[in-house]
């Protein structure tokens, strides 16, 4: 009989949730940013190796609710959590002995599900600070998610957790999401790493338009930012940041779909998107509220 289940990365900002998501699933489809707070949605990559099949969420960062945005990414972790058959709780090991998972996120009560705490980023940190950890938290995995130290060792023991099942997906699928979500998150992620700070959190991307049916694919994208004077940033002197945008951009979704792309790249203004309930909606952010029961 094979297994089959669900597998949550949590853990705090920047704890290298999306890196270790990427290597498992083998494919660029979780957004990895040196920015904290990059990855806004649920985001399921699938692994099926052996008999086993891991359905694996990547979860933004569990933090406080200070305004809207940031309400609905903890709302949409805390579903994430409880949808999970395991739970990986990942911790930067660069920060020492992390918080329990409950006063981490400050959960109500402990998820359903086995949780297990990883110790991330091995490889950054010195024989001391390995020596403590070690000593505080003995059975806890510790990985690289960026090497791939450990993790052979770690998906076994993520594999003896999970129940017996058939596939709950198709083999050879790599993730439920549309070719467009994964399109406009590179688009964002490009724009990210070419901006200066303050405005990345006020830029969303929206494909408009997916054609296949030409040569090249084309594809018409627009980033939403909140103001004009962050549209002025984002188009640069004489156009050149936009174009740069555009060009790196391209050239990854390139990569992703195999093939030649006209990226056809806009920038709009939508006032305070962050604050409005309906433009979050859109742009793919669940709100707790409205989630339906
Ligand atoms: P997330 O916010 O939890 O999704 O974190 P990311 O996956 O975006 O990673 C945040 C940063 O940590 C990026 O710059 C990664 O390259 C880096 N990182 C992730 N895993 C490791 C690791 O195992 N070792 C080291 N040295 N850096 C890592
Ligand atoms: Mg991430």
């Amino acid at each position: 009989m094979s297994r089959a289940g669900i597998v949550t990365v949590v853990g705090k900002p920047n704890a290298g949730k999306s890196t270790l998501l990427n290597h498992l699933v083998g494919e660029k489809l979780s957004i990895v940013s040196s920015k904290p707070q990059s990855t806004r949605d649920r985001i399921v990559g699938i692994r099926t190796e052996g008999d086993v099949q891991m359905v694996i969420l990547d979860t933004p960062g569990l933090l406080n609710p200070r305004y809207a945005l940031q309400r609905a990414m903890r709302g949409v972790a805390l579903q994430a959590l409880q949808d999970a058959d395991v739970v990986l709780y990942l911790a930067d090991a660069s920060e020492g002995v992390p918080a329990p998972l409950e006063t981490a996120a400050e959960l109500p009560q402990p998820p359903r599900a086995p949780v297990i705490t990883v110790l991330n980023k091995w490889d950054a940190i010195g024989p001391e600070d390995r020596d403590a950890l070690t000593a505080s938290l003995p059975d806890a995995p510790r990985i690289s998610a960026l090497t791939g130290e450990g993790i052979a060792p770690l998906l076994e023991r993520v594999a003896e957790r999970l129940p017996e099942s058939p596939y709950l997906y198709p083999e050879d699928e790599l993730s439920t999401q549309t070719l467009r979500f994964f399109v406009s998150e590179l688009v964002r992620e490009t724009a990210l790493e070419q901006l200066e700070e303050e405005v990345p959190y006020s830029v969303a991307c929206e494909v408009e338009e997916y054609r296949e049916d030409r040569s090249p694919v084309y594809i018409r994208a627009v980033l939403y930012v909140e103001r004009e004077s962050q549209k002025a940033i984002i188009i640069g002197h004489k156009g050149q940041r936009i174009r740069e945008i555009g060009r790196l951009a391209r050239a990854k979704i390139e990569a992703l779909v195999g093939g030649p792309v006209y990226l056809d790249l806009w920038i709009k203004v939508l006032a305070n998107w962050r604050k409005n309930p309906r433009a979050m909606q859109r742009f793919g952010y669940r709100l707790p509220e409205e989630r339906p029961s």
